[in-house]
């Protein structure tokens, strides 16, 4: 037998023992030295540089399952990796196994029953794609490449939010391996407690390698974004303000300041009505009706294509950090603070957004899913963005500043999905709040005991390991 030892990170696995567990899965291992290693290891934050010693690259649940086992009889750190865009990075680790679902894309859709199950690995563009076919569409994240687990499993905010609830307020059944390598379906009326964790919980519980959710009718909606020069923003700002805080749950509106390819600061609206197009055209007339813009690109369109526009203002491999918080109101001190201080960014694709929250967010009660923060009526998310490693002080310097200077507009809540490895634990318990974060412990001493998914916002076992 060939002795030749891989490092692990807590102890060495000899080849025999790798090819074994390369033999037992359907999609495969990758080590360092197989080619698409590399490729495999990246997700969607340039600044994620690690290795794991090995990549299961997953094809099924019997894959997924193997992997669990075969990371604890070998005592390996497990990360998950759905959409890989998770900005922490939390989906690869160094040293340890990285089970990998990104092959994991099947998706069926049931017309009749208007629901869809689809795998763990699937991104919110295989999903819209899918399920537009048939008219129908679901809460999802606002850019084709990111994870529906990840965003899924932390609350999920997108376009029709506000008509639907959250990405998980649409969820009717989880498949999910445990800690243990076990199959089980957590659901209304099965492991109901798991289910009531899922949503909103992250990937603390197990591996989800399947979720159904309820579909919706969407046809073409009134969408699109409209651009206009930053010496408008304050203005547009309060219009936004305006029209959001009395606007119908078919309204979802992201405002932004942002810099255009070309180097010109500018303020912008993206959303969209989901409803008819001419309820849209009224209800949206105000953005419009102003004054000069730089762009109007609003009317309109497939919901898929307004899916598409997120990704132009982040592309993959680009360094990323973001710093969040749920906001209570839009107050006009806030919006002249945010507006002053944007044209001092260090880094062109670095931008500020404000998504509108509320309707049918805030309707669900608070008790129904680990979700909280549900009466915030917007959030603000900085998105630090640059491309060199010399610049990570700066950016990642501006992004706290500004949001320490928001922070007496803040709720003090954040969103999980949005939050950061380095915000602590307090964060996090802020994030759910004490009971919820207290429940969420106890489901993990019953799900995970020995922690095994802790790459993620780890809540921890009363055993912490
Ligand atoms: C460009 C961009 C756009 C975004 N847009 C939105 C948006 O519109 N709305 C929104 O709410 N959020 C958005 N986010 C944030 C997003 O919700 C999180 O980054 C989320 O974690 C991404 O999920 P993923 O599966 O792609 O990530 P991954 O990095 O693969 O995983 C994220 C976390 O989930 C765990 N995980 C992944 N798959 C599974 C699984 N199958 N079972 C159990 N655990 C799993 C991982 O271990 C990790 O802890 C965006 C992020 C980026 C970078």
């Amino acid at each position: 037998m060939d002795q030749q030892s891989i490092a692990t990170g807590r102890l060495a696995l000899d080849d025999a023992t790798v090819q074994d567990f390369t033999a037992s899965l359907r999609g495969g291992v990758l080590r360092p030295t197989d080619e698409g290693y590399d490729e495999a290891r990246k997700i969607h934050n340039g600044m994620i540089e690690r290795r794991p010693t090995l990549i299961a690259r997953c094809a099924g649940v019997a894959d997924v399952i193997t992997s669990i086992r075969f990371a604890r009889d070998q005592r390996l750190l497990v990360s998950v990796r759905g959409g890989g865009h998770s900005i922490p990075g939390f989906s690869v680790c160094d040293g340890g196994l990285m089970i990998d679902l990104s092959r994991m894309r099947g998706v069926r859709v049931d017309a009749a029953r208007e629901t869809v199950r689809a795998e763990g690995g699937v991104t919110w563009g295989d999903f819209d794609h899918e399920t537009q076919a048939f008219g129908l569409a679901t809460t999802g994240g606002v850019a084709r490449p990111t994870g529906i687990a990840g965003l899924t499993l932390g609350g999920g905010h997108g376009f029709l939010m506000r008509k639907h609830g959250l990405a998980c307020d649409n969820l009717l059944s989880v498949d999910l391996v445990t800690a243990e390598g076990h199959l089980l379906t957590a659901s209304a009326d099965e492991h109901a407690d798991l289910f009531w964790g899922l949503r909103g919980g992250g990937g603390n519980f197990g591996i989800a390698t399947s979720f159904e959710y309820q579909l919706h009718h969407l046809g073409p909606i009134l969408g699109g974004m409209l651009i206009y020069p930053l010496a408008r923003a304050k203005e547009i700002f309060r219009i936004y303000r305006d029209v959001t805080s009395a606007a119908p749950d078919e309204v979802n509106l992201i405002f932004a300041l942002a810099t255009l390819p070309d180097g010109t600061q500018a303020a912008g609206v993206l959303g969209c009505y989901a409803g008819s197009v001419a309820d849209g055209e009224r209800v949206l007339g105000p953005l419009r009706a102003s004054g000069p813009l730089l762009a109007d690109q609003l009317g309109p369109i497939p919901y898929t294509a307004l899916q598409s526009i997120p990704e132009n203002f982040n592309p993959p491999g680009m360094r990323n950090y973001w710093k969040s918080d749920y906001l209570t109101q839009l107050s006009d001190d806030a919006i002249d603070l945010l507006v002053e201080e944007y044209p001092s960014v260090p880094a062109p694709y670095t931008h500020v957004i404000i998504e509108q929250m509320g309707g049918a967010v805030s309707r669900i009660r608070e008790d129904d899913t680990a979700v909280s923060h549900r009466d915030a009526r917007y959030n603000a998310a900085i998105i630090g963005m640059w491309a060199e490693p010399a610049e990570d002080e700066r950016t990642i310097g501006w992004v706290r500043r500004l949001w320490e200077s928001l922070r007496p507009f803040t709720s003090g809540g954040v969103y999980v999905n949005y939050q950061m490895a380095d915000e602590g634990e307090d964060r996090l318990r802020g994030a759910y709040g004490p009971e919820k974060y207290e429940r969420l412990v106890a489901l993990k001493d019953k799900y995970d005991p020995t922690n095994l998914f802790r790459l993620n916002q780890n809540i921890r076992p009363t055993a912490t390991v």
